[in-house]
């Protein structure tokens, strides 16, 4: 069967416009409202010569940060079960937050194969330097990455397949 990627994070860190860059289309829904992956959404993906399929997960509109980190759980324990590489996003703008410690701590504890990105770097030149705090996260080096912009996604892929 093929290898299974599963991007997790917060909303609006950016998810599903990685998810459709990587699948070359526009398949998951984008948009400034946090939270409109309504389910989970499946496409296909290759870097180089490696073929998986990738879940995009989301959630709805969290009403409160009780009702946030409740989905940000399931949504890691699914990733967790069904994914053989996850893609944890984050959000430069933002910087790291209270729910990506405590879902970078599941991550963690899963021992999967965890690649972490850190997605709205539109410029290296500008947000370069702020890609560091990520290490705080205990996930190992953070890819930094535009999404919106095709930025950085080489090196996030490279860094996917090797655990393939
Ligand atoms: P999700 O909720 O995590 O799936 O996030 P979305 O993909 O729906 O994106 C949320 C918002 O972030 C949208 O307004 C996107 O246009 C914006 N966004 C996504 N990627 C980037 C990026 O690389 N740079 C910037 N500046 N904005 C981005
Ligand atoms: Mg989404």
């Amino acid at each position: 069967r093929k290898v299974i990627v599963a991007v997790v994070g917060r909303p609006n860190v950016g998810k599903s416009t990685l998810f459709n860059t990587i699948a070359g289309k526009q398949i998951s829904i984008v948009q400034d409202t946090p939270g409109v992956t309504r389910d989970r959404i499946y496409a296909e993906g290759n870097w180089l010569n490696y073929y998986f399929t990738m879940v995009d997960t989301g959630g709805i509109e969290p009403i409160s940060d009780d009702v946030l980190l409740k989905q940000m759980r399931s949504q890691a324990e699914l990733a967790i079960e069904t994914a053989d590489v996850i893609i944890f996003v984050t959000d430069v703008k933002s910087g790291v937050v209270d729910a990506d410690y405590e879902v970078a701590e599941m991550l963690r504890r899963s021992k999967k194969p965890i690649v972490l990105c850190v997605n709205k770097v539109d410029s290296i030149k500008k947000y370069g330097n702020d890609i560091y705090e990520f290490y705080q996260l205990g996930l190992g080096e953070p890819f930094p990455v535009s999404a919106a912009n095709h930025l950085g996604l080489g090196d996030l892929l490279d860094e996917v397949v090797k655990h393939f």
